[in-house]
C-alpha cells in the first residue's frame, strides 16, 4: 500500500475524492507516523489527534453523502503555534502563554476549519516568532530531519520539520523577517510569505504587525498555491486586509509545470549574493538560474542599493512594534501569573515578576531594544530613521521590478547550522534573515523552494520575489524550476532525506 505520508496533499486530496482512502485513514497514518519520529524531531508542542480524527470522520461522513467539499477536505495540516486555535492550547513558544485556551479561531483556523482539514497539532517556534533556529522556545529545540544535530530554521522550524519528516503534508508558518521561507530553504521544503494584507492576521499574536503575514508551508509549489488559495482573502477583521482577491495562485502553478516561461524577465539582486554565502549555496543558486534560462525566461542582472541597510532598519522596527504588541502579556489577562517572592503583591510588582519569569531572553532582549528606539528624544534617530530606510528599500524593488517581472536570490546564505552554534551570538543568527528581510519591508510576497544539495549535503533555498498582489509570479516560476530540477534529481529533494523511523 502507499505510504500516505510520503504524498504531495494535491495528491492525497485526489485519493480522498476518488474514494480510494479515507481522512481517518490519512489522517491516522500521520498520527503514527508523528509517534514515530516526534522523539527525535519535536516539531510538535501539541498534538490534537482526537479533534483530528473527529474532522476527518466527519468529512468521510459528508463525502460519501455527496456533499460537494473543498479540494483539499480531508488533508490533515499542522499550524504554527502563534496562530490561536479555539479550545487548543496557543503558547507562541513562550512560557509567559502556557496553559493559555484561546476562546476563539483566527480566521485562517476558521478557513481550514470550514473547508473540512484536521488540525494535527500546534508546532514548535521560536518564542513569541523572534529567531532563526527555534532554539529561542520555551518547550525544547526541534532537530532538522536531515541532521538531528542542524537547525530546522526559525521561528517556525516545528512547521518546516513536520513537513520535511513527513508528520504533516501541510503546515502554517508566519513570516516577519523570513520566517517561513528560511525554514523552508534549510528543511528541502516550499514556504511562501504572501504579499501583506492578503492573508488576514486576525488572530495571530502580533509580533511587528506592519511586518507579520501567514502563509503555507508544504513539499510541493502546487500545495502552496493550493493552501495560500484557502487562507487567503478579504476579512473585515483585519484592518490591513486587501479588499480584492488576488489572480488565480493554483491555475499559476500549473501553469509553470508545463515549464514554459518564455517572456519572463527575471532578475537576479547583485546585492544578495556573493560576500557570506555558502559556495554551494551559490552553485545551487546559479544552477537553478539555468534552469531558468533554459525554460525561456530572460535573465537580468538588477541592483538594490539600500538592501544594505535592511537588516538594520528591520531590528529596530521589528522591535519597536515587538514592544508594545508583548505589553499585553502582563499577569493579568493572559497565561501565566507570578508573584514577587517578598515584598507587596501590587499590580506594577507582579508584572514585572510575572514579565521576568515568562519572557527569555531574546524577548526581552527585544523589548528592551524597542522601548529605547521609541523612547523620547530617540525616536527620530532610530525609529524615524528605519522608517525611511523603509522607504528607500520600497524604490529600491519598484525600481527593479520595472526592469524584471521576479526577482531571485538565494533564500538564505548558509545551509542549516548546528544546534547552539549561534545561540550565544545574536548578530551572528540575525544574519541568517537578509535576503528575506527586504520582502517584508516592503510588503511584497516572496517563496522559497529546495534547489538542490550544497557542498555539505543539506538542502539549499531558491528565493522568488515578486511586486504586491503578483504571488501568481511566484507559483508560475516556481512550480517551472519545480519541475525542471526534480527532472534532474530523479524526483522530490526530499526522497533523499535520512530514514528517521528506528528499524526502517
Ligand atoms: N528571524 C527573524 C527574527 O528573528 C524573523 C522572524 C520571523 O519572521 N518571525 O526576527
Amino acid at each position: 500500500m502507499t505510504d500516505l505520508t510520503r504524498l504531495s496533499a494535491a495528491d492525497l486530496a485526489g485519493k480522498l475524492t476518488a474514494g480510494e482512502v479515507s481522512s481517518v485513514e490519512a489522517t491516522q497514518a500521520h498520527l503514527d507516523r508523528m509517534t514515530a519520529v516526534e522523539p527525535a524531531v519535536n516539531a510538535f508542542l501539541h498534538v490534537a489527534a482526537e479533534q483530528a480524527l473527529a474532522t476527518a470522520a466527519d468529512v468521510d461522513t459528508r463525502r460519501a453523502a455527496g456533499e460537494q467539499l473543498h479540494p483539499l477536505a480531508g488533508v490533515p495540516i499542522a499550524v504554527k503555534d502563534v496562530v490561536v486555535t479555539r479550545g487548543l492550547p496557543t503558547t507562541a513558544g513562550s512560557q509567559i502563554l502556557e496553559g493559555w485556551v484561546p476562546p476563539y479561531d483566527a480566521t485562517l483556523v476558521e478557513r481550514i476549519k470550514a473547508a473540512g482539514l484536521p488540525i494535527l497539532g500546534k508546532t514548535n517556534m521560536d518564542e513569541f516568532a523572534m529567531g532563526s533556529s527555534t532554539e529561542h522556545s520555551a518547550y525544547g529545540d526541534t532537530h532538522n530531519p536531515w541532521d538531528l544535530d542542524r537547525i530546522p530554521g526559525g521561528s517556525g522550524g516545528g512547521s518546516a520539520a513536520a513537513v520535511a519528516a513527513f508528520e504533516a503534508p501541510l503546515a502554517i508558518g508566519t513570516d516577519t523577517g523570513g520566517s517561513i521561507r528560511q525554514p523552508a530553504a534549510v528543511t528541502g521544503t516550499v514556504g511562501v510569505k504572501p504579499t501583506y494584507g492578503s492573508v488576514s492576521r486576525y488572530g495571530l499574536i502580533a509580533m511587528a504587525s506592519s511586518l507579520d503575514q501567514a502563509g503555507p508551508v508544504t513539499r510541493t509549489v502546487l500545495d502552496s498555491a493550493l493552501l495560500h488559495e484557502l487562507i487567503g482573502g478579504h476579512d473585515p477583521r483585519d484592518s490591513t486586509s486587501i479588499p480584492d482577491p488576488l489572480p488565480g495562485l493554483v491555475a499559476a502553478a500549473r501553469q509553470g509545470a508545463t515549464g514554459d516561461l518564455s517572456g519572463l524577465r527575471v532578475g537576479v539582486v547583485t546585492e544578495l549574493q556573493g560576500e557570506g554565502y555558502q559556495p554551494g549555496v551559490l552553485a545551487r543558486f546559479h544552477e537553478s538560474l539555468e534552469l531558468l534560462r533554459s525554460a525561456g525566461a530572460e535573465i537580468v542582472e538588477v541592483s538594490c542599493p539600500h538592501f544594505e541597510y535592511a537588516l538594520g532598519a528591520y531590528y529596530l522596527i521589528m522591535p519597536s512594534e515587538a514592544s508594545s504588541n508583548l505589553a499585553k502579556f502582563d499577569g493579568m489577562r493572559f497565561g501565566l501569573r507570578v508573584e514577587p517572592e517578598q515584598g507587596p503583591v501590587t499590580a506594577e510588582r507582579v508584572m514585572a515578576a510575572t514579565r521576568g519569569t515568562g519572557f527569555g531572553d531574546e524577548v526581552k532582549r527585544r523589548v528592551i531594544l524597542g522601548t529605547y528606539a521609541l523612547s523620547a528624544g530617540y525616536y527620530d534617530a532610530y525609529y524615524g530613521s528605519a522608517q525611511k530606510v523603509r522607504t528607500l528599500i520600497q524604490r529600491d524593488f519598484a525600481n527593479a521590478f520595472a526592469a524584471a517581472d521576479v526577482l531571485v536570490s538565494p533564500t538564505t546564505p548558509t545551509t542549516a547550522f548546528k544546534l547552539g552554534e549561534k545561540l550565544d551570538d545574536p548578530l551572528a543568527m540575525y544574519l541568517n534573515d537578509v535576503a528575506t528581510i527586504p520582502a517584508n519591508l516592503a510588503g511584497i510576497p516572496g517563496l522559497s523552494l529546495p534547489s538542490g544539495l550544497s557542498d555539505d549535503g543539506l538542502p539549499s533555498g531558491f528565493q522568488v520575489l515578486a511586486p504586491a498582489k503578483a504571488d501568481d509570479r511566484l507559483y508560475r516560476v516556481g512550480a517551472a524550476l519545480e519541475a525542471l530540477l526534480e527532472k534532474s534529481w530523479g524526483g522530490p529533494l526530499l526522497a533523499q532525506a535520512p530514514e528517521l523511523e528506528v528499524g526502517k
